[in-house]
C-alpha cells in the first residue's frame, strides 16, 4: 500500500525487552522477527488519548502505549504521549499543514498491515475513540479483516472540559439531559434535529462547532431557545492554553470572532454555564474579603 506523505514512519531505535502480553499476564506470544521465529498475529488497541492534558490519560492507555511496537496517531493527540514509547514506530495520520488528513480507508489499511506484520499497534485517538472519533469504523474494518482488537476508552473533550471549566454537564436544577452533537457542516449546512436540541432542561455539547457557530446559535433560537440562554466556547480545553468565553446564544458567535478563537473548540449551551459564573463569583468574593482582611 502506498502511504502518503502525511505518514511519518520514524525508524525504530534499539528496543528494550518488553513486558509480557498486553494485559501484563499470561504467556508472551513469540513475535515474528528477522531470525525466522514463528510469526504471530499482532493486534490493534484503539486507545483514547483524552482531551489534551496528559494527566487525563488512563492507566490502561499508558500501559498500551508503553507496550506498543507501532503508534498511529491523530492531530489532537499530545505528542508528549509518544514519549511513553520511545522505541515504537510512529505514524502520524492527522491533518498536515496542507490540511489533508490521511483518508480513512488508508488508515484502516495501515492498521491491518501493521497488525499482520505482527506489531502491537496502538491507534491513538483524541478524547474517546467512540465519540466523533471514527473508532467504530476502524473497529469494524479490523473485525472484518480478522485482526484482534480492543478498545480503551478515553476522557472525551466534553468530560474533560466540563471539569476544567467548572461547567457540569447535568445538574438537578438546570439540565436533566445532555446531548453531544457534531457541528460539522455537510454541504454548507448543519444536518441536526433542531427541534430536539432547542428544548429546556438540556445541555447541548457541540464538537467541531466553531466554523458554523452563528448558524448553530441562530438555529437554536429560531427553534425556541431564548436568545439569553447561556453558552460557552472553550478553546484548547484542559491544556495550559485553555481559553473560555461565556456569552449567550445571541452574542456567542460575535464574541468568538472578537476573541479570535481557533480550533479545537467545544461549545456548551445551557443553563449549566451559569454554574461556572456563580462559582467564579464566589471565588472572587472570597478573594476580595481575604484581601480586605489582610
Ligand atoms: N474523539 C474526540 C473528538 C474528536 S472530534 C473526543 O472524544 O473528544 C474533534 C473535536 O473535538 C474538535 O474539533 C473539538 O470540537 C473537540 N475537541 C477535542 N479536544 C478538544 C480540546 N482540547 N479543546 C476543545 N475542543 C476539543
Amino acid at each position: 500500500m502506498d502511504i502518503d506523505a502525511n505518514v511519518f514512519d520514524e525508524p525504530r531505535q534499539a528496543r528494550a525487552p518488553r513486558s509480557p502480553d498486553l494485559h501484563g499476564q499470561g504467556a508472551t506470544p513469540r513475535r515474528g522477527d528477522a531470525h525466522g521465529e514463528r510469526r504471530v498475529p499482532g493486534m490493534v488497541s484503539l486507545v483514547g488519548a483524552g482531551p489534551g492534558d496528559p494527566e487525563l490519560l488512563t492507566l490502561k492507555a499508558i500501559r498500551r502505549i508503553e507496550a506498543a511496537d507501532a503508534i498511529v496517531y491523530d492531530r489532537l493527540v499530545a505528542t508528549s504521549l509518544l514519549d511513553f514509547a520511545p522505541t515504537a514506530r510512529r505514524f502520524y495520520v492527522g491533518k498536515a499543514r496542507d490540511r489533508h488528513a490521511l483518508p480513512q480507508d488508508e488508515i484502516n489499511a495501515l492498521l491491518v498491515r501493521l497488525a499482520r506484520e505482527g506489531e502491537r499497534v496502538v491507534r491513538l485517538k483524541g478524547g474517546d475513540p467512540f465519540v466523533f472519533g471514527r473508532g467504530g469504523e476502524e473497529m469494524e474494518y479490523l473485525a472484518a479483516h480478522g485482526i484482534p482488537f480492543e478498545v480503551v476508552p478515553g476522557i472525551s473533550a466534553a468530560n474533560g472540559i466540563a471539569a476544567s471549566t467548572f461547567i457540569p454537564l447535568t445538574h438537578r436544577e438546570h439540565a436533566q439531559r445532555c446531548v453531544f452533537v457534531t457541528g460539522h457542516l455537510k454541504d454548507g449546512s448543519m444536518d441536526l434535529d433542531w427541534r430536539s436540541l432547542a428544548v429546556p432542561g438540556q445541555t447541548v455539547v457541540v464538537y467541531m462547532g466553531l466554523a458554523a457557530l452563528s448558524v448553530l446559535c441562530d438555529s437554536l433560537v429560531r427553534h425556541g431557545l431564548p436568545g439569553s440562554t447561556p453558552a460557552a466556547i472553550v478553546q484548547q480545553g484542559t491544556l495550559p492554553a485553555q481559553r473560555v468565553v461565556t456569552a449567550t446564544l445571541e452574542t456567542l458567535a460575535t464574541r468568538a470572532i472578537v476573541e479570535r478563537l481557533a480550533s479545537p473548540t467545544l461549545v456548551i449551551v445551557g443553563e449549566v454555564v451559569r454554574v461556572r459564573e456563580r462559582v467564579q463569583a464566589y471565588a472572587a468574593e472570597r478573594e476580595a474579603l481575604t484581601s480586605l482582611a489582610s
